[in-house]
């Protein structure tokens, strides 16, 4: 089932999940310890991120450094496919431009496509921590966009050999990324806005949010989005911060601010455990508001 017919059926607020692939080595069960107290939730669709490969440095002894590219989180697509089987919700697997030529990103479709998964969320990735700027694979996508476009297209029929005879169109929903603090890389809110304008025009049918601790910052984008025209389900993301050290964690990876009175009341914390207590109180009140506001999904 598309995530937007989730919503259009929905008769109060949604909630759903993030998860990320378990450390390569861990076990899948770990993910299911954690998933399971969520069921309670009715979470219809769950959300599972992409990790692409990274460039790390091994000291090899004698002053030098071995240069490897590993993938410390693999699995996307089989955990997709064990939520589907084990707890009957949508999964929605994160696609990336990043280390994807097109003919990757068709055939990573086709296989979703098989597994019936019915949605994506089309992102373009970061750089890598070596590169100061994204650089495409060679042969894929530079813009979110463009991405988008490959998939409307093979919901339409069109694969890469056009040549290709009776071909059998996918049906993906598609889901993008939106920055109510701005994508740090735009140089301007409004200018990010009118790129996220063009995500939608591309095919995207909702908006999922970059996390955000100040529900004014969603508040503003929202209308700012509205005024563009963009008129698709914009999800709010929502973590609550569980440890002292997210508060320069979370601002540094996800270029966000943290409100001074949540930051002030995780400085006076004692311990981790004193800092989850006020990470979660302040997101409730958060969740409060935005349902409140009438919220299609509470994104966690
Ligand atoms: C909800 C959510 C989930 C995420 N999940 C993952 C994940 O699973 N894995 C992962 O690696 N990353 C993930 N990310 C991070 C994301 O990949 C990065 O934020 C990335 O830097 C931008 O991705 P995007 O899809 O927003 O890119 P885009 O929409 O392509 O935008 C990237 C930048 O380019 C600008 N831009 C767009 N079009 C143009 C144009 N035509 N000309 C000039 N500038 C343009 C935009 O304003 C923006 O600054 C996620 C982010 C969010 C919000």
């Amino acid at each position: 089932m598309k995530i937007t017919n989730i919503i259009s059926e929905a008769k109060e607020t949604i909630f759903s999940f993030e998860i990320l692939p378990p450390l390569k080595g861990q076990n899948i069960n770990d993910i299911y310890d954690n998933m399971d107290p969520l069921m309670e939730f009715n979470p219809p669709f769950i959300n599972v991120t992409y990790h692409r490969e990274e460039v790390v440095y091994k000291r090899v002894g004698g002053g030098l450094l071995e240069q490897k590219t590993v993938r410390k989180r693999p699995g996307t697509v089989g955990i997709c496919a064990a939520i589907m089987n084990k707890y009957k919700v949508q999964p929605v697997p994160h696609i990336l431009c990043g280390g994807f030529s097109k003919e990757d990103t068709e055939n990573a479709l086709i296989d979703l496509n098989f597994l019936g998964i019915d949605n994506v969320l089309a992102l373009r990735g970061d750089s890598m921590k070596d590169q100061t700027y994204f650089v495409p694979e060679e042969g894929g996508h530079t813009f979110a966009k463009d991405l988008v476009r490959q998939i409307v297209g093979m919901n339409k029929g069109h694969y890469l050999e056009e040549e290709l005879q009776n071909q059998s169109p996918t049906n993906f929903c598609i889901g993008v990324a939106g920055y109510p603090e701005k994508h740090f890389e735009a140089p301007s809110l409004n200018l990010d806005i009118k790129n996220l304008k063009a995500k939608v025009d591309a095919g995207a049918e909702y908006i999922v949010t970059q996390l955000f601790f100040d529900n004014k910052k969603y508040f503003e984008f929202v209308d700012k989005c509205r005024a563009e025209g963009i008129t698709i389900p914009i999800i709010p993301g929502i973590k609550p911060i569980a440890t002292k050290k997210q508060l320069s964690l979370l601002p540094h990876r996800f270029h966000v601010d943290i409100p001074d009175e949540l930051a002030m009341e995780i400085i006076k914390c004692k311990d981790n455990e004193q800092a989850r207590k006020v990470g979660v109180e302040w997101a409730k009140t958060q969740c409060q508001e935005l349902m409140a506001a009438g919220v299609p999904v509470l994104h966690f």
